[in-house]
């Protein structure tokens, strides 16, 4: 059983859940990368009776019978629902009021997770954001 709360960037729409996580995951697939514009998302799955939401709510249908839901005025992604899974919503974990305290349980689609993922840990790491452009050629495609 968990007890979860979370929120859009600007506020205006909420939710809580207490109920059983149906699934935990981080989402390496095409439609979540280009939906978010994250090269990975991270989805919470809850019984959609036991998820209470306020605020104003739009969602894009990303295929038939599949939803996406944000938040009007930011523009925030919100949760990832199909009529293939009636019984739950997958609300994006970076959504949590503590999203720090997010662990997943696997990864899926693993064959088109971005590979660059797999540079990060040798590139140059700094502690807030770059105050200078670093002059380099533009960005490489591979
Ligand atoms: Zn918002
Ligand atoms: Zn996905």
């Amino acid at each position: 059983m968990a007890f979860l709360a979370g929120h859009c960037m600007c506020g205006a729409v909420t939710w809580t859940y207490s109920g059983n996580i149906t699934r935990n995951l981080v989402c390496h697939c095409a439609d979540c990368r280009r939906a978010t514009s994250a090269p990975l998302t991270a989805f919470l799955g809850m019984r959609p009776e036991q998820l209470s939401w306020t605020g104003d709510i739009r969602h894009y249908e990303s295929s038939p019978d599949t939803f996406r839901g944000f938040c009007p005025s930011c523009g925030t992604r919100l949760y990832f629902r199909s009529d293939r899974w009636p019984r739950e919503i997958h609300v994006h974990a970076a959504t949590m009021a503590n999203p720090e305290d997010y662990l997943p349980d696997a990864q899926v689609f693993m064959p088109s997770r971005a590979k660059w993922l797999d540079r990060l840990p040798s590139l140059p790491a700094h502690e807030g954001f770059q105050e200078q452009p670093s002059g380099n050629s533009p960005a490489k495609t591979r």
